[in-house]
């Protein structure tokens, strides 16, 4: 099997033969946004929305969006392999300016463009559920963009990875926000709780769709602020992703959560997960 290309800047190439300049703005600033859409059986997963989102990226770091949803359907579609589970990873950056200077180029120079798939591995941690602690949330006040500059949850994912978790739960002025790389859900009194939206978290498509599958079949849901103190009482505790979809989590600061098992919604969600996938794919 040929392994498949990367899309540089309107170009097919083996990922080894894809380079850019040491001037990207992407590589001195971390000065871009990207985005990852998961793929089943060769299809992709809400387009539209990631799409959205990455236009809304674009918007708030004023990068002009470069393609239209059906000129990036044209430009993903080749890098697809064969792999039933796969997803795209997708960046754009402001490009490679003559010098380096924080300010942005003047006149406006063309982005960088990049995007490869990846296999996706969805069933690690869903059986037994994984282990999470909870850090305080050290980011910036922007982390509705999906920025490249990740050096933050970078730190963050790997203190948890150090204690042997698979996850760090965010906490700002006593509330959670999100995990390093994930959003949070967890089942208070019964009601399927997630923090709101705001500038604080970064809009999940995953949360999305669970929200809305949530409403359709009659599980309470609350988008509301949760405490780190109810969050430890809580009977249950998701992770959502693109890549890693519904992760329970069976223990936060090294203590049980309820049985120390994936709890009966997370059972039922997961389910009408993998239903709704399989219904759009
Ligand atoms: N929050 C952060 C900080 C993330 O990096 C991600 C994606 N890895 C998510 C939430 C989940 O977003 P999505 O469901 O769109 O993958």
């Amino acid at each position: 099997m040929l392994p498949t290309p990367v899309y540089l800047n309107g170009q097919y190439l083996p990922l080894d033969e894809a380079k850019i300049s040491v001037l990207d703005r992407g590589f001195l600033f971390g000065d871009g946004v990207y985005e990852v859409i998961p793929v089943y059986n060769q299809h992709f997963f809400h387009l539209h929305d990631h799409f959205l989102r990455l236009e809304n990226s674009l918007a708030l770091i004023k990068l002009p969006s470069p393609h239209s949803l059906s000129q990036w359907q044209k430009i993903l579609t080749p890098l697809l392999s064969d792999t039933p589970n796969q997803y795209i990873y997708l960046q754009i950056t402001r490009g490679v300016a003559k010098k380096r200077d924080h300010a942005f180029p003047s006149p406006t120079i063309a982005p960088t463009i990049f995007a490869m798939t990846s296999p996706i591995s969805l069933f690690e941690g869903k059986e037994n559920g994984v282990k999470v602690i909870s850090l305080d949330d050290s980011r910036w006040e922007l982390c509705n963009i999906k920025a490249t500059t990740l050096l933050a949850n970078i730190l963050l994912r790997q203190q948890a990875v150090e204690q042997n978790c698979a996850e760090a739960i965010l906490v700002k002025d006593g509330k959670i926000t999100e995990g390093a790389a994930s959003n949070v859900f967890a089942v208070i009194n019964d009601i399927l709780t997630t923090p709101p939206q705001s500038h604080e978290i970064l809009p999940g498509i995953t949360r999305k769709i669970i929200l809305d599958i949530a409403q359709k079949n009659q599980i309470a849901v609350a988008e509301r602020t949760i405490s780190l103190a109810e969050l430890k009482s809580a009977s249950e505790i998701w992770l959502t992703s693109s890549t890693r979809e519904i992760l329970p989590v069976v223990e936060l600061d090294s203590a049980t959560v309820t049985t120390g098992k994936p709890g009966p919604v997370w059972q039922k969600m997961n389910q009408l997960f993998q239903d709704y996938k399989r219904s759009v794919s």
